[in-house]
């Protein structure tokens, strides 16, 4: 039987972090029954284009987000790395610092959730961590369309109950319904650019800290 509550990962590229993961954290870490949520900024984000904005300073942004919030904190590991930004290696990497009765819980959006059978070795998540997916309210993942391979996935491993997730370090997948909150960094990105105002979206440490480096305004 495990002895601490299941800490939550958060990762994402942050360019910039904005109130729909800040929500994404505080909702899953209500729900799933989480001690903590950890963001980690991707340093290379592999499924993408890389991000303008470089790694250091998408991980200030993140620090000035979480400041006074003692249930988020900031792993700086894959902003650090001079190498793609996995999440397989980044999860052994936690299981080696926390243990292996420790369960832990990667918080995933709908969109990424339903694209995760392109990962790179997708499917040694479940040996390494719960997967916690954001759903709209009202739906439950079931309802989701998914690949083959992820709904068979889903079915043997779908936490009937959020509470579960406490009871083993890895392998079940549990929903959780969110506030749906329609920001996106492209969104704000493409506002400073035209020099409008992205205000109440992120926190206003965060814009501050983008106005005064000039970010977003080419
Ligand atoms: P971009 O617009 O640059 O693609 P993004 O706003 O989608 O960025 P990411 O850093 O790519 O942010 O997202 C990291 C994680 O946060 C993903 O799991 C994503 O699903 C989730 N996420 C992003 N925005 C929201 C939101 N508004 N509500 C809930 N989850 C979100």
């Amino acid at each position: 039987m495990s002895v601490s509550p299941p800490l939550g990962i958060l990762g994402g590229t942050f360019d910039p972090i904005h109130y729909g993961h800040l929500r994404m954290a505080e909702e899953a870490r209500e729900a799933l029954g989480l001690a903590r949520v950890r963001l980690i900024p991707a340093g290379r984000p592999p499924h993408r284009e890389q991000p303008a904005t470089p790694a250091e300073m998408r991980l200030a942004m993140t620090r000035l987000a979480v400041e006074d919030c003692p249930h988020l904190e900031v792993d700086p590991a894959e902003v650090l790395a001079d190498a793609p930004s996995y999440t397989v290696p980044t999860l052994e990497r936690l299981r080696a610092e926390l243990g292996p009765d420790q369960p832990l819980v990667l918080l995933l959006g709908m969109d990424a959730f339903r694209s995760l059978a392109s990962w790179h070795r997708w499917q040694d998540l479940f040996s390494l961590a719960h997967i916690g997916v954001a759903t709209r309210p009202g739906y439950t993942l079931a309802e989701q369309t998914l690949g083959d391979s992820l709904a068979t996935e889903l079915q043997s491993r779908n936490a009937a109950r959020p509470g579960l997730l406490a009871a083993t370090p890895a392998g079940r997948i549990a929903s959780f319904a969110m506030t749906p909150l329609a920001i996106s960094a492209t969104a704000i990105r493409a506002t400073l650019t035209h020099h409008g105002s992205p205000r109440f979206l992120l926190p206003d440490a965060v814009l501050d800290y983008i106005q005064d480096h000039h970010l977003y305004q080419t």
